[in-house]
C-alpha cells in the first residue's frame, strides 16, 4: 500500500517537500526572513506598491481526484500569477495553505510540490510561508501570491473609458472545451486537439509579460484576467468602470482546435465558450490610439492580441452582438453558488 501522510507526519512532510521551496530568493528582492519563523519579513522597495492575491482550489470542485498532482501544483500557482498579470505587476513571493485528508499518499504531495517548484522556478518565485492541516474532507489548496508594481502604476478594472477599444490575448474557450472533453461530454475529438485543450485547462499561461508591457508603456486603461469567462469578466470590468463593454461574437479569437471541435455546431456551442471560465487570458481596454503599440507588443511576444469590441456610454456591464444583432447569452460565466 502507498505510504500516506498519516505515517509520515506534518513536520516531516514540510521538511521533505515544502521547506526546500523557500530556498531560492527572488533576484533583487530579498526575503529578510523566510520559512521557519512566525512570519516572513520582506524588503519592499520604497518606489513600489505591494500587490496580493489569493485563490483556493478544492478537490472535486476545481480539480478531480484523478487529476495529476503535478499539474494541480502548477495550476495552483499559475491562476494566482494570472491575477497579478492583469494588474501589470511582477510576482515575487507566495504562501501556501494545504488541507489534506490523512489518507493522502505521500507520492501525491511529492508530485504536487514538484508542480509548485517547477512553476515557481519558471517565474522566479519564492515560498515564504505556509500551513499544513488535516481535513475530514477533500484536499483544499490555497495559494497567495505577492508582487510589486511601481507606485500608482497598477492596472485596475475600473479605468476603462467611453470610446476605448477592447482587446483580448490568446484564444477564448479552450479551457471550457478541455473540461467538457475530460468529463466525456465531447465525442470525436482528435487526440492532438484533446491534448491541446486539456493543457489549456490544466496549465494556463499567466500573461505576465503582456501585463507588464501594457503597464510599462501605460497603454491599458483597465484590464482583467479571464477566470470566470469572457462575458462574466468583461461584465465585471464594465461595471467597475461604469461603461458598457460591447463585444462582437464574430471577432472573438478561437484556437484551431476549438474551431475543429465546434465545426458545424457553432450556434449551439459558441455561447458556451464565451461563458466558459479558466482561459486566464487578459482582456483590456485601451484608447484607439494605442492600437499600433499594442500590435507591436503582440508581435514581440508572438502572442495574438485581438480587438473584440468597444466601450460605450450606456448601462454598465457587457453586451454581446453577432454581426450587429444583440444576442442574449444567459450563461454569464462560472458562479460557485
Ligand atoms: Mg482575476
Amino acid at each position: 500500500m502507498d505510504e500516506t501522510i498519516a505515517t509520515v507526519g506534518e513536520f516531516e512532510l514540510i521538511r521533505r517537500f515544502f521547506a526546500p521551496l523557500g530556498g531560492a530568493v527572488a533576484a533583487g528582492m530579498p526575503v529578510l526572513t523566510g520559512i521557519g519563523d512566525d512570519a516572513a519579513v520582506l524588503a519592499v522597495p520604497r518606489t513600489q506598491h505591494l500587490l496580493t492575491t489569493v485563490d483556493t482550489l478544492v478537490e472535486g470542485v476545481h480539480f478531480a481526484s484523478t487529476c495529476d498532482p503535478f499539474r494541480v501544483g502548477c495550476k495552483a500557482l499559475r491562476v494566482n500569477l494570472s491575477d497579478l498579470a492583469a494588474m501589470g505587476a511582477t510576482p515575487h513571493w507566495y504562501l501556501l495553505s494545504l488541507a489534506l485528508p490523512s489518507a493522502t499518499p505521500v507520492a501525491w504531495v511529492e508530485a504536487f510540490a514538484r508542480g509548485l517548484q517547477t512553476t515557481a522556478e519558471a517565474f522566479a518565485l519564492t515560498l515564504i510561508g505556509g500551513d499544513t492541516v488535516g481535513t475530514p474532507g477533500g484536499i483544499v489548496i490555497t495559494v497567495t501570491v505577492l508582487g510589486l508594481v511601481g507606485q500608482g502604476r497598477a492596472i485596475l478594472r475600473s479605468g476603462a473609458q467611453v470610446g476605448d477599444v477592447l482587446f483580448v490575448s490568446g484564444t477564448v474557450g479552450d479551457a471550457a472545451l478541455g473540461l467538457a472533453w475530460s468529463r466525456g461530454q465531447l465525442a470525436g475529438v482528435a487526440p492532438e486537439d484533446a491534448s491541446f485543450l486539456r493543457d489549456r485547462l490544466d496549465l494556463p499561461e499567466p500573461r505576465l509579460a503582456l501585463g507588464k508591457m501594457l503597464q510599462d508603456a501605460a497603454l491599458a486603461h483597465a484590464a482583467i484576467d479571464l477566470s470566470d469567462g469572457l462575458i462574466a469578466d468583461l461584465g465585471h470590468l464594465g461595471v467597475a468602470s461604469g461603461i458598457e463593454a460591447r463585444i462582437d461574437l464574430e471577432r472573438v479569437p478561437l484556437s484551431d482546435a476549438a474551431r475543429r471541435v465546434i465545426d458545424g455546431r457553432e450556434g449551439e456551442m459558441l455561447p458556451g465558450l464565451l461563458a466558459g471560465g479558466e482561459d486566464y487570458e487578459l482582456a483590456f481596454a485601451a484608447p484607439a490610439g494605442a492600437r499600433p503599440a499594442i500590435m507591436e507588443i503582440a508581435r514581440r511576444l508572438a502572442l495574438p492580441i485581438t480587438e473584440i469590441g468597444t466601450c460605450a456610454a450606456s448601462k454598465p456591464g457587457v453586451v454581446v452582438s453577432r454581426g450587429g444583432a444583440p444576442m442574449v447569452i444567459d450563461r454569464g460565466g462560472w458562479s460557485h453558488f
